[in-house]
């Protein structure tokens, strides 16, 4: 085969592309992956999950250091920040996990192509002034930030996502627009640093699609951590000068404008799908009203031999969704039973504590007319919480009234994206209730708060 003949080539090296690729070459097929950014890792090990959870733990350790360690008989006095160091840091976890791709694909001999590449017939990547050939072609090109009409960002006083992981100065104040995952969790890391941050949100609550008890917990926290949120409520204009963003903000159900003047202001809207300069329109692929690429539930598009997965089609805009559509995208194209199940997919916000969610809301639940059991259990009666000193929030379960079966689970505590995952894998098998709360759970753990709303859910609870 001819070096630019491959079996397979990947547009994108993001969690979705690069694991396919992986996937792809364990098959057997001789696999090239094409991405225009120099490191591979996509939005997500560049300029998303992982510098914005470096930033995440460093800036929690900074609010530890400087208020949490009092109640254990610790005092350090006042914490200094050396955010060119936090900034190195966080840039040195990012560079060490993508070479640790680039040493991957070595190990799997996958061709790494760095490069803009276009689609200029089924079957052909043209990257630069080269054309490269593959039977099967997989479009994981991931997403960018959504732009809000009117507020022209400029990644120094109005940022996205990617400047606000990059300020090189705390803000004195920082206005988040959206408060969503990015807005809280960069919220946090800069509030933390000492920015007084204000969330502005267009819907009635933050976290929207979240499970209501959550949610009214969660609001309830940020703003006890001195977030200020402006829920209901839409931003219609920016005016930028040298030093300041005034934004001009109405009622959502319309009303009196009012202003709100910040030092940077971050605009985290959501994220819409990335295909610019992909050729996709001149090959007739469809795609939605929204821009993502349409496939057929097994990752195919309308062109054969052409195929999608990750943010770029749509569905939980998270990491480990795209990997698992990566892998099953591949095990489909040689020609084994590739699934994704997408009722059994958790998603975390890494605020401290973590929010974790999976499966059924209570709400979707009640609009279905599902007959549901309810099983809660606060981490203030969890032994291990109250010993490492953060008892804030509970584990909720959520399962079938009549067969036990567990549907959902939302947790707002410690360590509450690790706990779910047990709960994934019940899901995964199917388990019932009965099943989490009759595995024996190591004590002191947190993981015994999911076990005793596992009971709840039983009505057995024991510690409450
Ligand atoms: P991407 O990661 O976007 O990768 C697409 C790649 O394709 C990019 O590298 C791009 O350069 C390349 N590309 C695009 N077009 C072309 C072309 N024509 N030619 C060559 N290359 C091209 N998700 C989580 O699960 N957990 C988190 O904690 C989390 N935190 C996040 C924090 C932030 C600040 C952000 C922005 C996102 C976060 N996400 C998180 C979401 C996560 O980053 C995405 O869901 C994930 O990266 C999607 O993977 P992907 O492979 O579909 O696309
Ligand atoms: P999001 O969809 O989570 O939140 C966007 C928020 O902005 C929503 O609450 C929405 O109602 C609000 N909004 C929309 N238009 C608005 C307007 N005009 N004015 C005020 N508010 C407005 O999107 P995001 O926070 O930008 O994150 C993008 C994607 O990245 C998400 O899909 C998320 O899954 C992913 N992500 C995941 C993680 C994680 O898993 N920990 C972290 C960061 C990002």
């Amino acid at each position: 085969m001819a070096d630019s003949a491959f079996d397979v080539i990947i547009i994108g090296g993001g969690p979705g592309g690069y694991v396919a690729a992986i996937r792809s070459a364990q098959l057997g097929f001789k696999t090239a992956c094409v991405d225009k950014r120099p490191t591979l890792g996509g939005a997500c090990l560049n300029v998303g999950c992982i510098p914005s959870k470096a930033l995440l733990q460093s800036s929690h350790l900074f609010e530890q250091a400087a208020t949490g360690l009092a109640q254990h008989g610790i005092g350090v006095g006042a914490p200094k920040l050396d955010l060119a160091a936090m900034m190195a840091r966080k840039d040195g976890v990012v560079g060490d996990l993508t070479k640790g791709i680039d040493f991957l694909f070595k190990k799997n001999k996958i061709a790494r192509i760095e490069g803009a590449a276009k689609l200029t017939a089924p079957g052909t990547v043209r990257v630069g002034k080269t054309d490269y050939t593959a039977k099967h072609v997989v479009i994981a090109t991931g997403s960018e930030p959504a732009p809000l009409p009117g507020i022209a960002v400029d990644e120094r006083r109005i940022v996205t996502s990617t400047g606000a992981l990059a300020l090189t100065k705390v803000p004195k104040s920082l206005t988040v627009i959206g408060g969503g995952v990015i807005g809280l969790e960069l919220g946090s890391v800069w509030r933390r640093l000492g920015a007084e941050v204000t969330v502005i949100e267009y819907l009635p609550a933050i976290l929207p699609g979240m499970d209501g008890e959550v949610v009214k917990h969660a609001t309830r926290m940020f703003k006890k951590q001195g977030l200020t949120l402006k829920t209901a409520t839409r931003v219609v204009a920016a005016k930028t000068a040298k030093t300041e963003v005034t934004l001009f903000l109405e009622p959502a159900a319309g009303g009196a404008r009012e202003s709100l003047k910040s030092d940077v202001v971050l605009v985290a809207v959501g994220r819409k799908p990335f295909t610019d300069g992909l050729g996709l329109d001149s090959l007739g692929v469809a795609m939605d009203e929204r821009g993502f690429v349409k496939t057929d539930g097994h990752f195919k598009t309308n062109v054969d031999g052409l195929y999608a997965i990750g943010d770029v089609i749509g569905g939980a805009m998270l990491a480990h969704k795209a990997e698992e559509e990566g892998i099953a995208c591949m095990e489909l194209i040689a020609g084994q039973a590739g699934h994704v199940n997408y009722a059994a997919i958790p998603a975390v916000v890494y605020t401290h504590p973590e929010i974790a969610v999976l499966g059924r809301t209570e709400e979707a639940l009640k609009a279905d007319g599902v007959d549901y059991a309810v099983g809660k259990f606060p981490f203030l009666a969890n032994s291990r919480a109250k010993a490492t000193g953060e008892t804030e929030g509970f584990v909720k379960i959520l399962s079938d009234a009549k067969t036990d079966r567990v549907l959902g689970c939302h947790i707002l505590g410690p360590g509450a994206g690790e706990l779910i995952q047990e709960v994934a894998l019940a899901m995964e098998f199917g388990a019932a209730s009965e099943d989490i709360a009759r595995t024996s759970h190591a004590h002191p753990g947190t993981a015994e708060a999911v076990k005793e709303a596992a009971l709840a859910c039983l009505g057995r609870a024991i510690h409450v």
